[in-house]
């Protein structure tokens, strides 16, 4: 598949045998080897969340006016999101393509009001993020010209409220609290760091990229948790990824407001052209209806107690993982509440490991601070999490007794 468009065209019947054979190359993500990337729910949720996107392939979310059934289903999943993030009454939000676009527009949002209600900045805008923030927030500071500070986290790898406190100056419109952060799978102290930050006056960014569609039903599975969501004095906007832990297609997360005042900067207008106003909500323009129409079905499909089921499944998955390095002598990076989890040793020659395991056919995620493995779990971890217990064991064992193999560097990172 290389070279110019082919003049002639191919059937479809060989293009699936070609698309089917060149899968077979890639991780064996069914088979719960692949520690991040997709969150599998069930073969049930799948088929829901396939049909539904199917249906609305050829809609476009840039176009309300035309679609106006995107346009409702949207507002039906942003107000099952803000009732699940525990929003206040005149609490706002809308749909984007991704936790990344969800995280600039949060942070454009926070620069826009800024300078609306105290004025322009003396100097270059900055952010004040944990360490263990994802690299969405410099992602969005480079491409706006904004500058980033990473604060020092606590003991158990939460992010240290006085550290941020004590980094806000008069440039700073944002600072972030995770819920849980990538890293190691931690909740922030959200009301300390959105307490500190209403004080001086700057807005506070929850990050439930990965939780905001779990943490919920966890919380009502019994799992003690910090306030993290919008009942929280202080927090301003929550991201939630709904194509994680709402199992939907690929391309949908929601970006949530604490009022119509903060709202009001997510979106922007331009009229300089020959075609007229131009509005858009988001960062991209044209959206797939698809996946504004399979978060629609899967929300509806699964309902709350759809949601509780599998969190409890996957909430027993991380018990078992952990239980199981905790056995072989591993450490567990901080008190991880939810679905991840990253664990290592000093004594373990981790870099042995991990090609002992990707020998045996798992792909492996790697923690740098401090040196580790990483697991964002998902259902089609379920059945495996005893083999590769079993195989972890015979790595850790296989890494011991070759002396051949050489350590290798900065392997298999995100
Ligand atoms: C995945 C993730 C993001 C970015 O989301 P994308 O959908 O990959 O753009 C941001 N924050 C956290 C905590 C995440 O896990």
């Amino acid at each position: 598949m290389s070279g110019a468009l082919p003049e002639a065209g191919t059937p479809w019947e060989a293009l699936a045998d070609q698309l089917a054979e060149a899968r077979n190359q890639d991780a064996d993500w069914r088979g719960g080897r692949v520690p991040l990337y997709v969150h599998f729910a069930g073969d049930d949720v799948l088929e829901v969340a396939k049909r539904a996107y199917e249906m609305y392939f050829s809609e476009n979310g840039l176009g309300p006016r035309a679609f106006k059934s995107l346009a409702r289903m949207e507002r039906e999943v942003v107000d099952i999101g803000l009732a699940l993030m525990r929003a206040p009454a005149g609490a706002c939000g809308a749909m984007t393509t991704g936790g990344t676009e969800s995280i600039f527009l949060a942070v454009k949002a926070a620069r826009e009001y800024r300078v609306s209600v105290r004025g322009g900045l003396r100097g270059t805008p900055r952010l004040v993020v944990p360490r263990s923030a994802h690299p969405a927030f410099d992602k969005a500071a480079f491409f706006m010209g904004i500058d980033v500070v990473r604060t020092p986290l606590m003991n158990d790898f939460r992010a240290d409220p006085d550290a941020i406190a004590a980094a806000i100056d008069e440039n700073t419109i944002m600072v972030v609290a995770s819920a849980p952060a990538f890293p190691h799978g931690v909740v922030d102290p959200v009301t300390e760091i959105a307490g500190n930050a209403a004080r001086h006056g700057v807005w506070c960014h929850v990050d439930a990229c990965v939780g905001g569609y779990f943490a919920p039903f966890a919380a009502q599975l019994g799992v003690a948790l910090p306030a993290w969501d919008l009942s929280v004095p202080g927090v301003c906007t929550i991201s939630a990824d709904l194509h994680k832990y709402g199992y939907t297609a690929k391309g949908a997360s929601t970006l949530f407001f604490r009022d119509e005042a903060t709202f009001s900067k997510m979106g922007w207008a331009f009229d300089d052209w020959p075609r007229g106003r131009y509005f858009t909500n988001t960062l991209v323009g044209t959206r797939p209806g698809g996946a504004i129409a399979a978060a629609w079905a899967v929300l509806r499909y699964l309902g709350a107690s759809g949601y509780r089921r599998i969190a409890q499944r996957v909430l027993d998955t991380r018990r078992a993982l952990q239980a199981g390095v905790v056995r072989q002598g591993f450490q567990v990076f901080g008190d991880p509440p939810l679905s991840i989890i990253s664990y290592g040793g000093d004594t373990y020659d981790l870099e042995g490991i991990t090609g002992e395991l990707e020998a045996r056919g798992w792909l492996v995620a790697r923690t740098q601070q401090p040196n580790g493995f990483h697991h964002m779990l998902n259902l089609s971890h379920e059945p495996v999490i005893g083999q590769y217990l079993d195989d972890l064991e015979s790595a850790i064992i296989g890494a011991r007794s070759s002396t051949a193999q050489p350590p290798r560097a900065g392997s298999a990172s995100y």
